[in-house]
C-alpha cells in the first residue's frame, strides 16, 4: 500500500490514525457484533456513538455549553437555503457580506426565501481580500448577517471572529477546527464534514439556543431546526457512519494536545507553504491579501498555463495529489487540512522550489 499526498479541497485527506481504527472496528464495533453502518440509529450502542462525537466536538471546539450542536444532511450547501427558511421573515432584511464563490451562493440562495441583501462583496478586487467586519455597513433589518469565514476556492480567511453585538451566521466548512473560535460571538455556524472533520454526508450545525425561538411554523420538517434539536439530530436516519468518523477524528485531536496542537500545527504547516510562494521571486504568485491569507486552502498561480499543466503532472508523479485550481479560478491549489501532515507541506515546498529553479 502507498498513500499519496492528497490536497484535496474537499472531501479532504482524514488522520491516518483514525483511518486505522474504522478498520480495526469495521466489522465489530465496540463489541456490538457488527459494523457501525449496519446499527439501528436508535440503539443503545449507536447512543453512546452520537453522544461521543458530540462530547468530543464540544470539548476539540470548545463550545459554548449552551448552544446547540446537530447533525445535519445536505452539505452546507443547504444550510444556505435552510438558514434562510428558518430566520429570515418577512418584513425583515439579512445582511450577507460575499468574499469568494461560496457566499455568492449562499445570497443568491437567500434571496430565494426573502430580502438578503448583499452589503459587501470582493468581487471588484477579484475576491483577495476579507473586510474588516466592525466597519461593514449592516443594514441590521432583523434577521442575521451572514459571512464565510474561509473561502474554499479563493483561499481568503478573516483569521478573526466578529465583533460581538449581532446575529452572526457563519459558514465554516473549509476552516472549521483549524484554529480557536470564539463560537459565543456567532448566533449559528455551519460546515460540511468533509473539509476538516470526517467524511462527506455529514453537516454539523452549532447554534445558540435561543434562535430557535424564531423558526417559524410549517416549515418542510427536515428543513425545521427546532424539529431537529427537538429530536436531538434523529428525527430521521442521520448519517450514521459519518458522524462516527467525526467523533473518531475529534478524539484524535484532543489526543494530541487539541486545538492548542492543531492550531500550532496549522500556521507552521501555512507558514512552509507560504514562504515557498513568497520565495520564488514571483513565479509563483499567491491570490490573497496577505493578511487574509487562508491557513487551510493556498491557491497560486504560475507563470503560464503550460507551465501549470507542467508543474501538475509532475508534481502527480512525484505523489502530490490534487493540487489543480478550482476550474472558475485556474492555477493551483494546495489544500492543507488538519490532516495533512507537516513532511507533505515541507514535500509539497521543496518540490515547489526544485521546479521554480528548473523553469524561471
Ligand atoms: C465545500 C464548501 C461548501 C459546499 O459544501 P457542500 O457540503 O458540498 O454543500 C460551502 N461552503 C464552503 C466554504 C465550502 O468550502
Amino acid at each position: 500500500m502507498s498513500r499519496v499526498y492528497n490536497f484535496s479541497a474537499g472531501p479532504g485527506v482524514l488522520p491516518e490514525p483514525v483511518l486505522e481504527q474504522a478498520r480495526q472496528e469495521m466489522l465489530d464495533a465496540g463489541g456490538a457484533g457488527m459494523s457501525v453502518m449496519e446499527m439501528s440509529h436508535r440503539s443503545k450502542a449507536y447512543d453512546k456513538i452520537i453522544a461521543d462525537a458530540e462530547a468530543g466536538a464540544r470539548e476539540f471546539l470548545a463550545i459554548p455549553s449552551d448552544y446547540r450542536v446537530l447533525f445535519l444532511q445536505g452539505g452546507a450547501s443547504l444550510q444556505f437555503t435552510m438558514l434562510a427558511m428558518n430566520f429570515l421573515h418577512e418584513g425583515q432584511t439579512a445582511d450577507y457580506i460575499t468574499t469568494g464563490s461560496w457566499g455568492q451562493k449562499a445570497v443568491e440562495a437567500g434571496k430565494i426565501e426573502g430580502d438578503a441583501r448583499e452589503v459587501w462583496t470582493g468581487k471588484p478586487s477579484k475576491f483577495s481580500h476579507a473586510p474588516d467586519l466592525a466597519s461593514v455597513e449592516l443594514t441590521l433589518g432583523k434577521a442575521y448577517a451572514h459571512f464565510t469565514l474561509n473561502e474554499t476556492i479563493q483561499g481568503v480567511d478573516y483569521m478573526a471572529d466578529p465583533p460581538a453585538g449581532h446575529d452572526w451566521i457563519c459558514d465554516m466548512s473549509s476552516t472549521i477546527g483549524s484554529r480557536k473560535m470564539d463560537y459565543s460571538r456567532y448566533a449559528m455556524i455551519y460546515a460540511g464534514a468533509q473539509k476538516n472533520i470526517g467524511p462527506a454526508g455529514l453537516t454539523l450545525v452549532i447554534l445558540r439556543p435561543d434562535l430557535l425561538d424564531r423558526v417559524p411554523a410549517g416549515l418542510p420538517p427536515m428543513l425545521d431546526y427546532k424539529l431537529q434539536a427537538e429530536n436531538d439530530s434523529r428525527y430521521n436516519t442521520p448519517p450514521c457512519y459519518s458522524i462516527y468518523m467525526a467523533g473518531l477524528v475529534f478524539r484524535h485531536w484532543l489526543g494530541l494536545g487539541g486545538m492548542d496542537y492543531v492550531e500550532a500545527a496549522n500556521e507552521e504547516k501555512a507558514a512552509i507553504l507560504y514562504g515557498a510562494i513568497d520565495g520564488s521571486e514571483g513565479f509563483y504568485k499567491g491570490h490573497a491579501a496577505k493578511e487574509n491569507r487562508s491557513r487551510m486552502n493556498v491557491p497560486f498561480v504560475l507563470p503560464s498555463d503550460e507551465l501549470t499543466d507542467a508543474f501538475l503532472a509532475e508534481a502527480k508523479g512525484h505523489g502530490f495529489m490534487e493540487l489543480k485550481g478550482h476550474r472558475s479560478v485556474g492555477g493551483c491549489r494546495a489544500s492543507i487540512y488538519n490532516a495533512m501532515p507537516k513532511s507533505g507541506v515541507e514535500a509539497l515546498a521543496s518540490f515547489m522550489k526544485e521546479f521554480a529553479g528548473k523553469n524561471s
